[in-house]
């Protein structure tokens, strides 16, 4: 029988979620409905010093907005494999780390983080790089070389000590990633990681092993960043005898700036006017100790579907061009063998494009009851038939629903400037008795529709001479540009549009 797929989303709190950390849930979620398995979140706390309050609550609110939640882990589920915090866990570590110690693939160290920086300083003044391992283990402060007893001794004397893997001096580790294919790593260019400290704390390393292994992960989903840290893993599993349940894994692509030169950062997010971050929040900064604004895709007015839809295509792409997909369609299509192993560039200008494509699919009534307490907030009072034609006319434009009365705020009051430029251009002294003669046609008009309107503009033109339609839609709304002019003045009406024609008559000179 199959295994049942278990992915797991594995973030650390130690700060807001990334979108590239979106991406990650998004892909793992997508692989275990793909094919009816379990999406687990689990929150790697293990780094005590780097830990965010807020943070977890920041991941799990993120999800829920994205439509992507976990059906068990933290905040989800019946708790079958619980807990699913590693500070929760702390007491099932230590086992597994004294395992390794008495297979011999384990080591005590006391070497002082002060004592460990010297020698790297020492290094680095000799333009080398330290690196605790096969070689200088040989002459430093670890139970490989020091007399039992004195081992012994230290630590019945609570003294401070890491337990750090033993690696092998030279040896090839191979394993095969779904995305990158076989990878091989020789353990001469790795270092005897720390595993576990004396404190009971495993590290990263540790944890996420013991943790995969005993919720019974069977895929390893997660960010290029990692794929240096896999060799270690895979020699884990096989010293703690488990390697015919070892998960297989698949690294993502890193997620690049727009021009494609390193990674994307809030740094380029802030600089270039896009966030970074699914939804606005303000957190500690762990380096400077302050709080930290940020803001989010959910604020900026993306619609979560939209948000999905892109980022499910950084990195990926379908079998055929098609670039829109429901959640439900992404699930059906996703594979990870159509994961790119380049970094994916992210594109503001696209990711605009995908809520301008997820916009239009809703109707103008439904954009006009999310349009009406926007302006609601705007002490606005207009009914919905009003503002469902409102949005059927501005929509074309925009790629977010709260760019709609920006672009139309002339619909709810009338313009007290007039575009400079066109007026620059198109008035003259002839101007003002001709739109004063057509405004009289407009008011003795009958029929205030989009025809009824255009009639009129063209009968007042074979009687009159040639007007500008740029200029009356001036007259009438300030502005140079906005939707189909007769439609605009239909929905305005006929008492308002000749009231602000003649007010602009008044006005300009
Ligand atoms: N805690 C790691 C992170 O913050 C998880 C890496 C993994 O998925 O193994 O990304």
């Amino acid at each position: 029988m199959e295994k049942r797929v278990r992915v797991r989303f594995a973030p650390s709190p130690t700060g807001p979620l990334h979108i590239g950390g979106v991406r990650t849930a998004l892909y793992n979620y997508l692989f275990a409905k793909k094919h009816g398995g379990d999406f687990i979140l689990r929150i790697e706390d293990t780094d005590q010093e780097r830990f965010v309050p807020g943070a977890e609550e920041y991941i799990i609110n993120a999800l829920k907005w994205c439509g992507i939640e976990p059906n068990e882990g933290v905040g989800f589920g019946d708790g079958t494999y619980a807990p699913y915090k590693q500070s929760e866990r702390k007491s099932m570590y230590g086992q597994y780390a004294d395992q390794l110690i008495k297979a011999g693939f384990a080591y005590y160290a006391f070497d002082t983080n002060e004592e460990l920086d010297e020698i790297r300083e020492r290094m680095k003044a000799s333009k080398g790089t330290f690196s605790y391992n096969a070689i200088t283990r040989q002459n430093l402060k670890n139970s490989l070389v020091l007399p039992e007893e004195e081992t012994k001794r230290r630590i019945d004397a609570n003294e401070n000590y890491v337990i750090r893997i033993k690696l092998p001096r030279n040896e090839e580790v191979r394993f095969q990633d779904a995305i990158r294919g076989w990878v091989q790593v020789n353990t001469a260019q790795m270092d005897d990681k720390v595993l576990y400290k004396s404190d009971g704390m495993p590290t990263y390393h540790l944890a996420n092993i013991v943790d995969d292994y005993t919720m019974k992960i069977t895929h390893v989903i997660r960010g290029e960043e990692w794929l240096p840290s896999a060799p270690l893993h895979v020699l884990l599993y096989r010293y703690l005898g488990w390697e015919s349940s070892m998960p297989e894994f698949a690294h993502l692509p890193l997620l690049l700036r727009p021009d494609g030169n390193g990674k994307l950062s809030k740094r380029d997010g802030d600089r270039l006017g896009f966030p970074v971050f699914p939804l606005n929040g303000e957190l500690l900064d762990t380096k400077t100790q302050t709080l930290e604004k940020f803001s989010g895709y959910r604020e900026a007015g993306y619609y979560p579907d939209a948000f999905i839809n892109m980022l499910a295509l950084l990195g990926w792409h379908s079998a055929g061009n098609q670039e829109l997909f429901t959640l439900d369609e992404l699930v059906k299509e996703f594979s990870l063998e159509r994961v790119s192993k380049s970094g994916a560039k992210f594109d503001p200008e696209k990711t605009k494009w995908f809520n301008q494509q997820y916009l239009r699919k809703y109707s103008d009534e439904q954009l006009a009851d999310a349009m009406m307490p926007i302006l609601a907030g705007k002490n606005i009072n207009t009914d919905k038939k009003f503002t469902t034609e409102f949005c059927r006319l501005i929509k074309e434009k925009a790629h977010f629903i709260n760019e709609f009365y920006d672009l139309g705020s002339y619909f709810f009051s009338a313009p007290t400037t007039y575009d400079a430029k066109v007026i620059e251009k198109k008035w003259n002294d002839a101007s003002k008795p001709l739109y004063t003669k057509l405004n009289e046609k407009f008011v003795a008009s009958s029929d205030w529709t989009n025809t009824g309107i255009q009639k009129a503009f063209e009968d007042a033109q074979a009687e009159l001479g040639k007007m500008d339609m740029q200029l009356l839609r001036v007259l009438v709304s300030g502005v140079a540009g906005g939707p189909q002019l007769f439609d605009m003045m239909a929905l305005l009406g006929k008492e308002e549009c000749t009231k602000r024609i003649s007010s602009a008559l008044n006005t300009l000179k």
